[in-house]
């Protein structure tokens, strides 16, 4: 399937499907799935289809900590509060069960703050 014949993703199927940006067929990370937790972070330099590079620039992913920042407090917050105050469990069994909830994602927290970063910040032809 050449690049230019291939129906293209939209950006959003892209980036939970954790397809180049580019090509949105090759895959980012050599093990594919949202939920892996060995090999977590292994990504291909280079798209396999289009030889896209994917880290642009020293430092490339640093900015994907950021996201994954603001997604891990967006899902213990809401997780604390309603632990704390709906459910009425003491205040730190309730940033407990948050802490494990986000633990539990951060596979998937990791890999789709990368996706989100180099579709919203890449340099790419589309
Ligand atoms: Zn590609």
């Amino acid at each position: 399937m050449t690049t230019e014949g291939a129906k293209k993703l939209g950006a959003f199927s892209g980036i939970v499907g954790l397809k180049c940006p580019q090509c949105r067929q090759g895959d980012l990370f050599k093990k594919p799935g949202l939920y892996v937790v060995k090999g977590m972070a292994d990504m291909y330099d280079r798209c396999p289809v289009c030889n896209l590079k994917y880290e642009q620039e020293p430092g490339f992913w640093w900015g994907s900590m950021y996201l994954n920042y603001g997604t891990s407090v967006a899902i213990i917050l809401p997780t604390f509060i309603v632990f704390y105050s709906i459910v009425g469990l003491e205040f730190y069994t309730a940033l407990s069960l948050g802490g494990l909830l986000l633990l539990l994602l951060v596979p998937m927290v990791f890999r789709l703050g990368r996706a989100c970063w180099i579709y919203w910040f890449g340099k790419y032809k589309s």
